[in-house]
């Protein structure tokens, strides 16, 4: 099967919900996949798929979409409002809503003058000389310690040629005298038409004003005054077309909002329009000071409306806006309505918090890449409460919730030093930077345990902290839902993070999917996200995909999210092996399946995966997707990598019958792994069987096994095989490796004779033979049992028990 072909399949599945499948077709129905969060229908009523309390769902075609509030809820700015007091703001407007006694009265004569140039010069003056604390809201990329001083900011650049260098490099990119303006590739001279649409960003993402950041920082570098005035026009262009940008369809997108009047726009946009007024101000023109002014105080106003009419939705758009309005009344506490946007602003962050973060360290939309940029608006927002308003209480109450939040990311990364890149996030070697800041601010030297090798030995003797291992190895986080398994903290463990999670804002189509790491390399990687984002033409019917992530898919279908969580958990992380198991209904409603996943985990040593179907149905597909950046060959019941260090994937010797094995290829975010371009087609792998309505054979049991070396491994020698037992309640596989042979027994909890030389009433049994005789032993949920080789136990209650000779 080409990829072609799957996609094209991919995207029929994904437009068109068939109500029935035909005879001998497979049943592929299912929900739609959306780039956006979209409503969804309950019976007759709609509901907003954040706060889920029920909405409309109008067509808004021919609104006028300044206007709109929400995504979601039919909410609006009232028309005379937008016009008068946000987008076309008069002087008279702007000095009423100015409260700053000490220009007042020159004010109001030259209102009444009608004089717009003394207006502009008066505040100019006064805003050029009344006195600034000098930290602002965005630095450059690496800056992680938010809202330092200039003279920090300039300090730590100074210190370090490449920040200084990428700073130069992007700042010359956007623009340099000789050539003018170059945006997204596009070179535009003098003037840049910013209705223009990019291949390689949506018109939103262009309205970011992206560019700014490393403008101001160049200036703060150089204090080139030519980058000031560089500035102060593509400012006024970008303002004089405010009202010529194009509505336009854009990929995947099924409702629109407007390119500049939008939630997320504005929030990004004026924080940097703050900053620029505070740095570029001295340098620009009376009248172009006065109109960013203007726009800083319309744009708050729209943000503060959105406040005001949407409810709480915990993502990260609300968040940023509640730390936006928040910013402009602290850096400008001359605006009168300042007080109000403060308090809105403090009463929406506090909801974000508490809500967003979850208690187990995780956030809610469950990417890291809107986690850690939702971290930097959460402790950008108390740092500038302290520093602008002299208030630490949100620092005070709420800075252990960041810790946990960091803790999480801590215990969350890869053994390689990128992050795992679920749901809606690149991957990447970001977080090092973050940890490394963090682990001086909170005194954590655990924080760096696990990316020690990613910093030199100079930065890490220059810390105040000593650097040290997590105290954690494995763990479970129920409420973020995802379970991370590993060995050790070196960078060779062997490393799995399992997603059990529900639909959130920005997750994808996947469920009980896992990433696993082994000997410093990557074994099975998320296809994470294209490389233009949003816009990637894939992003819809690839990276959201299900058949782009490591797990079962029944007839390729799309399995439901929503309310659709893993259950009846089992996690036990022992000493020499971990179980993990969960169940999920994402194929109940349309295949009428229900997926049960079981983990094994022996360590140091391999993975089995149980994967059991339950249905009633015939003739089904069931597929094991996996999908891996190392070269893949056919061996006997599975396949092995090509490469010296790599590993073998092989299910049941006596299924291999029934099974068909399939390699294709697939695109994959590859980002931070070493000696991989930034994407690139990897091998992905398929086992499928039909299931035959019994759930005593629709199951699939896959052994991966990696290894450093292929040579010592004895690779020739790796088999998994079920096992007949005596009592058909439970199943049991055989893991043979060398000199060793792993019996694995499921079980329901009740006593039971599973072979001539085990019998007990546990849930999970794991038994490690070496030349025959038994050597290690692992039981969760057991009271008593008798098993040849070791002591019978015998214990009051249930509990989890290990043996080791
Ligand atoms: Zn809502
Ligand atoms: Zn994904």
């Amino acid at each position: 099967m080409r990829l072609g072909h799957l996609l094209s399949f991919a995207l029929i599945s994904t437009w068109f919900l068939a109500a029935a499948a035909a005879p001998n077709e497979l049943d592929r129905s299912g929900p739609a996949i959306t780039l956006q969060s979209v409503v969804y229908q309950v019976g007759d009523q709609w509901h907003c798929p954040l706060c889920r309390q029920p909405v409309e769902n109008r067509d808004r075609f021919g609104m006028d979409l300044k206007l709109c509030l929400s995504e979601w809820h039919d909410v609006f700015i009232e028309e005379t409002y937008f016009k008068d007091k946000i987008r076309y703001i008069s002087d008279e407007e702007l000095v009423a809503s100015l409260s700053i006694p000490v220009i007042e009265p020159a004010l109001q004569q030259a209102l009444q003058a009608a004089d717009g140039k003394r207006i502009s010069v008066l505040l100019h003056d006064y805003f050029l000389t009344r006195p600034d604390n000098r930290r602002l809201s965005t630095y450059d990329t690496y800056n992680r310690k938010y809202f330092i001083t200039i003279d920090e900011f300039l300090q730590e650049v100074r210190a370090d040629s490449h920040r200084t260098n990428a700073i130069i490099r992007s700042a010359q990119t956007f623009y340099t005298p000789e050539r003018g303006f170059t945006l997204f590739g596009v070179h535009w001279g003098n003037r840049i038409d910013f209705n223009h649409t990019y291949r390689t960003a949506s018109k939103w993402g262009v309205h970011y004003l992206s560019f700014l950041d490393d403008q101001i920082n160049y200036f703060l570098l150089t204090r080139d005054p030519q980058t000031a005035r560089a500035f102060e026009l593509v400012f006024n262009q970008w303002y004089d077309q405010l009202d010529s940008v194009q509505q336009e369809p854009v990929i995947h997108y099924q409702k629109s909002y407007d390119f500049i009047w939008y939630e997320l726009g504005l929030a990004n946009r004026t924080q940097k329009f703050i900053d620029a007024a505070r740095v570029f101000g001295g340098h620009l023109s009376p009248e172009t000071h006065k109109r960013l002014l203007k726009i800083i105080l319309g744009s708050s106003r729209w943000l503060e409306q959105c406040l005001e009419k949407t409810p709480f939705h915990p993502y990260n758009w609300q968040t940023h806006t509640a730390f936006t309005l928040s910013y402009a009344a602290a850096a400008f506490p001359e605006f009168a309505e300042s007080d109000g946007w403060l308090a809105l602003g403090k009463k929406y962050m506090i909801l974000h918090l508490e809500n967003d973060i979850r208690d187990d360290g995780g956030y809610v939309e469950r990417t890291p890449g809107y986690a850690s940029y939702m971290f930097s608006v959460f402790y950008r927002y108390m740092m500038m409460r302290e520093y602008f308003l002299n208030d630490p209480s949100m620092r005070q109450t709420y800075l252990p919730r960041l810790e946990k939040f960091i803790e999480y990311f801590v215990l969350t990364q890869t053994p390689v030093g990128v992050n795992a890149p679920f749901n809606d996030a690149a991957r990447g070697k970001d977080l090092v930077t973050l940890f490394k800041e963090m682990s001086v601010f909170f005194r954590r030297g655990d924080f760096l345990g696990g990316v020690r090798n990613e910093l030199s030995s100079e930065t890490l003797a220059s810390l105040p902290v000593a650097v040290r291992e997590p105290g954690i190895t494995s763990i479970d986080f129920p409420d973020s839902r995802f379970v991370v398994m590993r060995d050790s903290w070196q960078p060779t463990s062997y490393y799995l993070m399992l997603n059990y999670g529900e639909w959130q804002n920005h997750t994808h189509y996947d469920q009980l999917d896992f990433e696993i790491y082994a000997n410093g390399i990557p074994i099975a990687l998320d296809a994470g996200i294209g490389r233009f984002g949003y816009v990637d033409t894939l992003h819809v019917s690839w990276y959201k995909h299900p058949l782009a992530h490591n797990m079962v898919t029944i007839n390729q279908a799309v399995p439901e999210k929503r309310d659709r969580p893993g259950y009846d958990k089992v996690w036990a992380p022992l000493t020499n092996v971990e179980f993990f198991a969960a169940t999920h209904d994402g194929y109940l409603k349309y295949q009428k399946a229900r997926h049960r996943r079981h983990v094994v985990f022996a360590k140091k040593r391999y993975w089995l995966i149980i994967d059991q179907i339950h249905t009633e149905r015939k003739n089904q597909e069931m597929d094991f997707n996996l999908h891996t950046p190392c070269s893949m060959t056919a061996v006997e019941d599975g396949f092995i990598s090509l490469e010296e260090t790599g590993f073998l994937i092989k299910q049941d010797h006596q299924d291999a019958p029934f099974v068909e094995k399939i390699k294709d290829k697939g695109i994959a975010d590859l980002r931070g792994l070493e000696a991989e371009p930034s994407h690139r087609d990897i091998d992905w792998l398929i086992f499928r069987r039909k299931l035959q309505g019994d759930p005593a054979v629709d199951r699939m049991a896959t052994l991966i096994y990696p290894f450093a070396s292929k040579a010592s491994a004895a690779v020739e020698t790796v088999t998994v095989e079920r096992q007949a037992l005596q009592d058909r309640a439970a199943i049991a596989y055989t893991v043979t490796a060398r000199d060793r042979q792993d019996l694995i027994i499921v079980s329901d909890g009740a006593y039971r004779r599973f072979t001539g030389s085990v019998a007990g009433d546990f849930t999970y049994g794991w038994f490690s033979y070496r030349d025959g005789r038994l050597d290690a032993a692992a039981f969760t949920d057991v009271s008593r049992c008798k098993v040849k080789g070791m002591r019978s136990l015998s214990f009051k209650t249930k509990r989890e028990y290990e043996f080791k000779k």
